[in-house]
């Protein structure tokens, strides 16, 4: 592992930072309050080859490796943690397609790759969350379709979505893991419905959307991998998937670092700068350590992936530590700007708002403490 970045990394970032700040910046404040997500922006991301990092070359992509994608994603979640994970969102369909499609089903892989489509991972319900297993969608084999029954909740840009990676149960009720099917849904087929759209703290540029399945009927072609397969293969995104959200956690925790070290070097009271209080120097320098140690898990999680090696475990630490740090480094930041750190003058009050989302999403931290503590005490 190189702590130098590639020249490939010192690009890739370079063009994410660029782009972030010329197009999102301008734009994220008042979408953020309208709610409104641009495709157009993962569009032009995709003209500069920065939605498909880590699929080959042969299926639309980059061919690069996660500890390329990390770089990218930083950069967009330090503007926008919404088109970070769009960004993301759409790379797990990518991701699961290559791994585990058929050729026809990899042959939608550029589209996402290229940016022009969006995809969406569904795997969550109402009664489904941390216990995925036991997710209660059905899909029925009948001749050589499926028909698909159920509600998903949760489920990010299914409204712009092309592709669904959608998990549904093909199996018995009490069969958690090999009871559970994946299947590449197109928007528009008949049957399947927005539900309603979440009302969030944060992150309001991303929709997270309820998703309504009514006898919805699709050849059977649209499985992908075998059936019994889907929670092997919803497990196995995730693990990567944790990866991009520890990458977005430093995004916003950088950002906000910055922003408090300026405020802190600017802002005078009883007659100095308020930086020169050891109250709050002692802060910053523990915000920056915090993200250092932070990039350094996410760093080592990407660096296995791309050597093929096992990462499982490290991507829980990753995700687990990257995303409290940017929960603690978000609020402290909110706490040296004082009262303006509370208003939307500044940054720093959404970048806290959107810290606390990525606490939750591909697994509660509490979840990847149980994966940690669990790969510490299997027997070998
Ligand atoms: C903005 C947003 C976007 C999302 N996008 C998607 C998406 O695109 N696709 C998708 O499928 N899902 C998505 N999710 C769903 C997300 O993955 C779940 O919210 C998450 O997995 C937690 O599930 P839950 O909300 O049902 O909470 P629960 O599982 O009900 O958990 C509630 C609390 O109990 C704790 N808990 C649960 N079980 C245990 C245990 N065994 N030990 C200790 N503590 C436990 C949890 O950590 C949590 O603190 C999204 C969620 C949000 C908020």
């Amino acid at each position: 592992m190189d702590f130098q970045p590639t020249e490939m990394q010192t690009e890739l970032s370079g063009l994410a930072r660029r782009f972030a700040r010329e197009k999102i910046q301008p734009v994220v404040e008042q979408d953020e309050h309208d709610e409104r997500f641009r495709p157009e922006l993962i569009a032009e991301l995709g003209q500069l080859g920065l939605t498909g990092i880590p699929v080959a070359e042969a299926h639309g992509g980059a061919g690069l490796g996660y500890q390329d994608y990390i770089t990218v994603l930083e950069e967009l979640a330090s503007v926008s943690v919404s088109y970070a994970i769009s960004v993301a969102v759409t790379g797990l369909a990518q991701v699961i397609l290559e791994k585990f499609g058929n050729e026809a089903q990899k042959q939608r892989i550029a589209r996402l790759a290229a940016g022009q489509a969006i995809g969406a991972f569904s795997l969550s319900e109402a009664g489904s969350g941390s216990d995925a297993g036991s997710l209660r969608t059905t899909a029925r084999r009948d001749g050589d379709h499926y028909v698909i029954n159920g509600t998903k909740l949760w489920t990010t840009q299914a409204d712009s979505a092309e592709v669904i990676m959608l998990m549904a149960r093909t199996g018995a009720a009490d069969d958690r893991t090999r009871g559970v099917s994946t299947f590449l849904l197109e928007q528009g087929t008949p049957g399947l419905r927005l539900g309603k759209r979440e009302k969030k703290m944060g992150c309001h540029i991303s929709h997270t959307m309820e998703l309504v399945l009514e006898n919805v009927r699709v050849p059977a072609s649209c499985l992908v991998g075998r059936e019994g397969d889907g929670f092997k293969i919803a497990m196995t995104a995730l693990d990567s998937g944790r990866i991009t959200i520890a990458a977005s956690a430093l995004g916003i925790a950088r950002s906000s670092i910055e922003v408090a070290t300026g405020h802190a070097r600017q802002r005078e009271q009883f007659g100095k700068p308020i930086g020169e209080y050891q109250g709050v120097s002692f802060l910053l320098a523990d915000m920056a350590t915090r993200y250092d140690a932070a990039k350094l898990l996410v760093q080592r999680a990407a660096f296995l992936k791309d050597q093929g090696l096992p990462f499982s475990t490290e991507a829980a630490m990753a995700k687990l530590f990257a995303t409290d740090m940017a929960m603690q480094v978000t609020t402290d930041a909110v706490q040296i700007l004082g009262g303006s750190g509370y208003t939307q003058d500044f940054p720093v009050e959404r970048f806290m708002r959107e810290a606390k989302v990525l606490q939750i999403v591909e697994g509660t931290n509490q979840i990847q403490r149980m994966v940690i503590g669990r790969s510490l005490l299997k027997t070998h």
